[in-house]
């Protein structure tokens, strides 16, 4: 499934592909969720957009499926720039390693294409985020994700950093500082 709704947003599913193995993902439960969003195969682009017609029937387009939407970082600005010309809101929910996947910095390039942006972090430190997120690119991955962070800041009007409730009360207020040090929101996403 490459696209799926919920309430007054339309949802973009571009890759099962993640350079972290969250031990919390969706995709080690797939009984959880409602959309069946494992892709036999990635879509290209035009099959994307054919199901992108009418965009400004939702109030947002957000980039999140099973795997990291910024894998496919050149799609999603070419989406991106259909979406913008429609005048709709667009969101990316984001492992926060493009940076790394890309050996360069994607950021400056979203500018002007993406209106929000939300960031996992899910630990207060590298050392707790490679026991959670097992990230192929290991402890240098935390970094990288605060690096990205603090990028997005600068161009991107709305910048959040969240955490999901799996982690402790102590470490989730951690985080929260870490967030509006960087000057970024700051949400906490219930696991279920
Ligand atoms: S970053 Fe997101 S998509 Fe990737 S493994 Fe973790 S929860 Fe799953």
């Amino acid at each position: 499934m490459i696209t799926y709704e919920i309430n007054d947003a339309l949802y973009i599913n571009l890759t099962n592909r993640c350079t972290n193995n969250c031990s919390f993902c969706v995709r080690n439960h797939p009984e959880v969720f409602e959309f069946d969003l494992w892709l036999v195969r990635e879509p290209i682009l035009e099959e994307i957009m054919a199901d992108l017609e009418t965009p400004e029937l939702y109030d947002e387009v957000v980039f999140c499926g099973y795997g990291e939407p910024l894998e496919r970082f050149k799609e999603v600005i070419e989406i991106c720039r259909h979406i913008k010309q429609k005048g709709v809101k667009t969101r990316i929910n984001t492992n926060g390693q493009a940076n790394l996947i890309w050996n360069r910095n994607i950021v400056p390039e979203l500018c002007g294409l993406v209106d929000s942006i939300s960031i996992s972090l899910n630990a207060k430190n590298a050392e707790d985020y490679v026991k959670l997120c097992k990230p192929e690119y290991g402890a240098a991955a935390y970094f990288s994700v605060l690096d990205f962070a603090r990028e997005c800041i600068k161009f991107i009007p709305e910048v959040w950093i969240t955490v999901v409730d799996v982690i402790s009360a102590y470490d989730i207020e951690v985080c929260r500082s870490i967030a509006e040090d960087i000057g970024a929101g700051f949400r906490v996403r219930h696991y279920c």
